[in-house]
C-alpha cells in the first residue's frame, strides 16, 4: 500500500497572469492535513486539483498512485466552501444523492447510520437546508461527503460560517469521525483554531506556495518564515492582549 493518498508533482494552476497554486506535495494516508492560509492563497483551487475538479497547467496530481479518473473521484469525498446543499431538496434527499441507482433500503441504512455518526437527529433529515441551522446544514453536507464510504474526504472551510461555540462542538465531532473512520482527510481553513483541533499536519501556503508545513507546535515554535509568525500572531494576539 502506497504511504502517499496524495501527491502533486510540480503541480501549477494559474487563473489569467495569476498563479494560484505552484506545488510539489505528497500527502500522507489516514492522517488529517490542515491546508493553512489567508484569504486568496489558493486553497481552495489546490482542493478542487486534489479532487479532479480542476486540471493542473503543468505537473501531475495522483490519488492512490493512480490517475483521478471518474472511477478515482468516487473515492474521495468532498465539501466545498458553504456546503453545497441544494436548496430544493430535503436533507435525507441530499445525503442520498452521491448513492443514486442503489436500493432504497440500503441507501435509508447508510443515512441513518451516517445520521448517528454525525449526531444529526433523524427528524432532521426531512427538512429542507433553509429549515437547518448552520451547524446542522454543515453535518448534513459531511454526511453527504460520506456517503459512498470515501478513502479520501476533502473540506473546503466546513465551520467557516459558524459561531465559535457551534465551531468547537463541529471540531470535537469531526476529530472524534477522523479517529474512528481512520480515513485521508485535507481540510481547507484560515482558522488557526480549526488546525489545532484537528491537523496532524498543516501546511502554510502563501500566494499559492507552500512557506512551511508540520505540526502546528513546530510552525509556532521554529517558524520558517517570518510571514509564519506573522500568521499566527494575527490570530493569537487579541487573546494575548486579554490575558496581559
Ligand atoms: P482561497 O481558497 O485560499 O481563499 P482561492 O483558491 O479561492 O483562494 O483563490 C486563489 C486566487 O485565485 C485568488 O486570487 C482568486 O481570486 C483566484 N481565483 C480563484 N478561482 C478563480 C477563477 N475561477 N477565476 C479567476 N480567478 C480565480
Ligand atoms: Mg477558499
Amino acid at each position: 500500500m502506497l504511504r502517499d493518498m496524495f501527491r502533486l508533482r510540480g503541480v501549477t494552476k494559474s487563473w489569467g497572469a495569476l498563479l494560484a497554486v505552484d506545488v510539489d506535495l505528497e500527502l500522507a494516508r489516514g492522517r488529517t492535513t490542515v491546508l493553512l492560509g489567508p484569504s486568496g492563497c489558493g486553497k481552495s483551487t489546490l482542493l478542487r486539483l486534489l479532487m479532479g475538479l480542476l486540471a493542473p497547467d503543468a505537473g501531475e496530481v495522483t490519488f492512490d498512485g493512480g490517475p483521478l479518473t471518474l472511477l478515482a473521484r468516487r473515492r474521495i469525498g468532498y465539501v466545498i466552501q458553504e456546503g453545497g446543499l441544494f436548496p430544493h431538496l430535503t436533507a435525507a434527499e441530499n445525503v442520498s444523492l452521491p448513492a443514486r441507482g442503489s436500493p432504497r433500503t440500503a441507501t435509508d441504512a447508510r443515512i441513518a447510520a451516517l445520521g448517528e455518526l454525525v449526531q444529526l437527529p433523524r427528524s432532521l433529515l426531512s427538512r429542507y437546508p433553509l429549515q437547518l441551522s448552520g451547524g446542522q446544514r454543515q453535518r448534513v453536507s459531511l454526511m453527504r461527503a460520506l456517503m459512498l464510504d470515501p478513502e479520501a474526504l476533502l473540506l473546503d472551510e466546513p465551520f467557516g460560517a459558524l459561531d465559535p461555540i457551534i465551531r468547537a462542538e463541529l471540531q470535537q465531532d469531526l476529530g472524534r469521525i477522523a479517529k474512528q473512520l481512520g480515513k485521508t482527510i485535507v481540510m481547507v481553513t484560515h482558522d488557526l483554531g480549526d488546525a489545532a483541533a484537528l491537523a496532524d499536519e498543516v501546511i502554510l501556503l502563501r500566494d499559492g506556495r507552500v512557506v512551511q508545513r508540520g505540526p502546528l507546535t513546530a510552525l509556532v515554535r521554529e517558524p520558517a518564515d517570518p510571514f509564519v509568525t506573522h500568521f499566527i500572531e494575527a490570530q493569537r494576539a487579541p487573546l494575548r492582549r486579554l490575558e496581559a
